[in-house]
């Protein structure tokens, strides 16, 4: 586990975050917002086996991706992903191509800036939601790659806001997509844009509405009833 006791955010130099800071940033983030959401990145973060994270001064594989539970060959093929796992990344760290089936697995280059740990958050997006997911007894498979990197972009949006309340707004470029751009499967802008606009709803819900908007968006049917995750809430969290 983690040592949780945090220093206040002016206490770190925005161009060098050690990544247990970033680590115990998201964290925070995250539990200020839900502490089942909390909960969720604790998890994952304190399963070193669904994290291969390097850390660089600068950027040299650019490696950032999750590979959901379960995910194939073929359909890091039919996604047209499968070139981000070939031979540049084969180094020993990220080199699976098929996470073990059981949980979804992170593949990351970490470089110390705020951008870097709000990618980080954007890739625990991911898992997160792949956890929510699977337990209802759905898969990646479910969602179109849009619906997906909404999901992603939705956590890294709570982060984000945390850090800086103007850093959406600013780093979104926060134009309103297109009829063009939104009839792209994959585009970014149009994702980043909708899922602040859905950061900023779940935002303005009393905490107690707040969980069930959340793992909607995260990709549980509506219907279903609220998930409780199988491991302890934190109670040592010091907030940021
Ligand atoms: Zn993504």
């Amino acid at each position: 586990m983690y040592n949780f006791s945090m220093s206040k955010p002016q206490d770190y130099d925005e161009n060098f975050i050690p990544l247990d800071v970033a680590k115990r940033i998201i964290m925070s983030a995250l539990e200020d917002f839900d502490p089942i959401l909390g909960a969720r990145a604790r998890e994952i973060f304190a399963n070193g086996h669904r994290l291969r994270i390097t850390e660089e001064l600068e950027q040299r594989t650019g490696m950032m991706n999750c590979l959901p539970a379960g995910i194939t060959i073929q359909d890091l093929k039919d996604r047209d992903m499968y070139f981000d796992f070939v031979e540049p990344f084969d180094n020993g760290i990220f080199i699976e191509h098929n996470a073990d089936g059981s949980e979804a697995i992170i593949n990351f280059e970490y470089t110390y800036s705020v951008d870097s740990l709000c990618y980080l958050a954007h890739e625990i997006g991911h898992a997160i939601a792949d956890d929510i997911q699977r337990a209802c007894g759905l898969s990646f498979r479910d969602f179109s790659p849009h619906e997906l990197e909404k999901q992603a972009y939705f956590i890294q949006s709570i982060v984000a806001a945390h850090i800086d309340p103007d850093f959406n707004t600013e780093s979104a470029a926060f134009v309103p997509a297109s009829e063009t751009s939104l009839s792209s499967a994959f585009n970014r802008e149009a994702q980043r844009y909708e899922a602040v606009g859905a950061y900023k709803q779940a935002a303005a819900l009393a905490a107690s509405q707040r969980t069930a908007f959340i793992e909607t968006i995260m990709g549980k049917p509506a219907c279903a009833a609220t998930i409780t995750p199988p491991y302890p809430l934190a109670e040592d969290t010091v907030h940021l």
